[in-house]
């Protein structure tokens, strides 16, 4: 039994073993076949008298060559078991019995002995392609972020290119066909891709391509050098509940933005906070996604500690693809005949998974990295492998044949999609109205209009002069080139929100003929100085009077007879409220009840302040 530091135990043993196995070789020449016989299966008695210690028998400077790259303790410990089975008899068999005679016993190879070993090379290479891989899709997404916070030709945002928005719309999308703000058709696309890749090879998504994963590695090799190989462990009595974390941040935001259509986990998350690194306002960033940026923080610091920190602990997007492993076609299998029992394979895994006694690996856990089958020192232990083939056999798939796979489903996907325009990797561009057409709230989407939009952009897209954005939003004419994000944010006010609402009610006004100063649609508005924003009015087929009572809203009614009985658009409920198009049907009471809000205060106070601002009550 070898104990202790594994190359303290091969330097004590090394000279020993040289020595005795000269001395043998010379005397017994022809009479021990110490090499290539053995391999063979052909084993050796000796007599006890020889002695009984089993390092006699030690390979030769070129098998421990050989055998050197397994490169642990569990590596030689194998090297000194297998040679015993090789040149066993130094004084015990297999069972571990003195044994007396030095007859060559043909004893049959096992498997075990018999299964070549790994290319060495070969898997080291497929490591350093699986992280270039990793580092590129980090290098591309990073780039787009940078992108889009520079506005560069309008790239589109971190929320509409990753998949975990897919989910958060998931709900929106089924009952109301929309879009929560801000993500687009190509979260869903991204999510369907992710999806479609966990189903035939379980969380290789995870293990080969997401940026987040990339960049925790990188962060786990600075811990690397740090540790060395004694990185710090996770007590299993912590490791074990909060492995369940992940699960529970899925359930929570996925039900948080369903239920108030909103992102929920924006502000905490930290890809998002990542992503906005770039952000011409660091101020504004961090005022926006301070605890994204601290959760980002302890995300990379811990995986500096534990491999993957975030992945193991809090990640929802690699929660659903766990809960989604059990149906894939494609898993890790482990050929138990010629394992060795190295444990090399639990050593290289970064999630903590034990592969070395299982035959197939199913824990969610697993991130399909493919390291453990890289680390493996017997060939075609373990192996990436799916259904079985007519001969019984299974249908084997190398690291490369995997990550060439995976490659390739992303590619179809994004290619299939940007083709049929349903990923957008740009911001849709404000087509400038054309002159003599009028511009409404049904021909002009508002969600166009983004922080990168300039005000001059959107005055051209609109037909709303320049005047009217020059007075509402206290800038100058100059400014009107710049982006309306990093203007109106300066002064607290929000595009999404207020700055959309004002062109809404700009273009309904407009529609309805009561505007002062918003003219019929040009092609280019120019400054008035003077101009002031115009009256706004009810929407069109509003029955609202200036008789409208308050208190006639009740809790049993719904948003879409609120609307057209008050006149305040349904857009404004909306916004107001939090509420997607289908939900304009529901009632009013219970709705906003699960906001925490209340019919006869909330809701009434906001429709008189609506009205009076209309001037449509008294
Ligand atoms: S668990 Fe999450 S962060 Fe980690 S690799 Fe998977 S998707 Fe990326
Ligand atoms: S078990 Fe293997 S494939 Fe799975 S995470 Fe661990 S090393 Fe990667």
């Amino acid at each position: 039994m070898i104990v202790g530091d594994p190359d303290q135990a091969r330097e004590s043993r090394e000279p020993v073993a040289d020595a005795v196995v000269s001395i043998m070789t010379f005397v017994g020449e022809g009479v021990l076949h110490v090499s290539k016989e053995h391999a063979a299966g052909h084993h050796l008695k000796f007599d006890s008298t020889l002695g009984s210690d089993r390092r006699a028998a030690a390979p030769t400077r070129e098998q421990r060559e050989d055998e050197r790259p397994t490169g642990n303790q569990h590596g030689i410990h194998q090297m000194f078991t297998r040679q015993r089975h090789t040149y066993k008899g130094i004084g015990t068999n297999r069972g571990g019995s003195p044994v007396t005679s030095m007859e060559p016993v043909a004893t049959g190879v096992t498997p075990k002995e018999r299964a070549p070993k790994t290319d060495r090379s070969k898997q080291t290479r497929n490591r350093a392609v699986r992280l270039a891989v990793l580092t590129v899709g980090l290098a591309i997404i990073t780039l787009l972020g940078y992108g889009h916070q520079a506005g560069w030709g309008k790239v589109a945002g971190v929320d509409a290119l990753c998949p975990f928005g897919g989910i958060e719309t998931l709900w929106s999308l089924i009952i109301s066909a929309t879009f929560l703000q801000r993500v687009a058709a190509s979260s869903v696309v991204l999510l369907a891709i992710v999806v479609v890749i966990a189903v035939v090879f379980r969380r290789s998504f995870c293990g080969y391509i997401c940026p987040f994963g990339a960049l925790q590695e990188w962060f786990g090799k600075i811990g690397g050098l740090i540790w060395k190989k004694r990185r710090p462990e996770m007590p299993a009595w912590l490791d074990r509940p909060a492995r369940y974390l992940k699960y529970v941040v899925l359930v929570v935001f996925a039900a948080l933005s369903w239920t108030t259509a909103t992102l929920a986990i924006r502000p905490y998350d930290p890809w998002v906070a990542y992503m906005h690194l770039g952000s011409p306002s660091l101020a504004t960033a961090w005022a926006d996604f301070s605890i994204g940026f601290v959760v980002l923080a302890l995300a990379l610091a811990g995986s500096i500690v534990y491999d993957r920190f975030f992945c193991k602990y809090l990640c929802p997007m690699g929660a659903l693809l766990a809960i989604i492993t059990p149906l894939s076609v494609f898993k890790i299998r482990r050929n138990a005949d010629t394992c060795t029992s190295c444990k090399a394979c639990d050593k290289a895994c970064p999630m903590n998974v034990v592969v070395s006694t299982v035959e197939t690996v199913k824990s969610p856990e697993c991130i399909d990295c493919s390291l453990c089958v890289e680390a493996c020192p017997v060939k075609d232990t373990l192996e990436v492998t799916g259904p079985k083939k007519k001969d019984g056999k299974r249908v084997a798939l190398g690291t490369m044949a995997v990550l060439g796979s995976v490659i390739a489903i992303i590619a179809v996907g994004l290619a299939v999609s940007t083709a049929t325009g349903t990923f957008a990797w740009t911001l849709p561009t404000l087509a400038e109205a054309k002159p003599g057409t009028l511009v409404t709230p049904e021909t002009f989407d508002v969600e166009t209009i983004k922080g990168s939009t300039t005000f001059a952009e959107a005055s051209k897209a609109t037909g709303i002069p320049a005047s009217a954005w020059i007075a509402k939003w206290g800038i100058t004419e100059e400014q009107m080139g710049d982006k309306i994000g990093e203007a109106v944010g300066a002064n607290g006010f929000d595009v999404e929100t207020d700055v959309r609402e004002w062109v809404k009610q700009q273009l309904e006004a407009n529609m309805n003929g009561s505007s002062s100063t918003a003219p019929a649609p040009t092609s280019t508005p120019t400054p008035e100085p003077a101009a002031t924003a115009p009256a706004e009015t009810p929407a069109t087929g509003s029955s609202t009077t200036s008789s409208f009572d308050v208190d006639t809203i009740v809790g049993s009614m719904t948003f879409a007879d609120a609307a057209k009985k008050s006149g305040i658009p349904e857009s404004e409920w909306k916004a107001k409220f939090k509420i997607t198009g289908a939900q304009m049907n529901e009632k009013i009471g219970p709705t906003v009840k699960t906001k925490g809000l209340d019919v006869e205060t909330d809701v009434r106070t906001w429709v008189t302040e609506q009205l009076a601002a209309k001037r449509l009550l008294p």
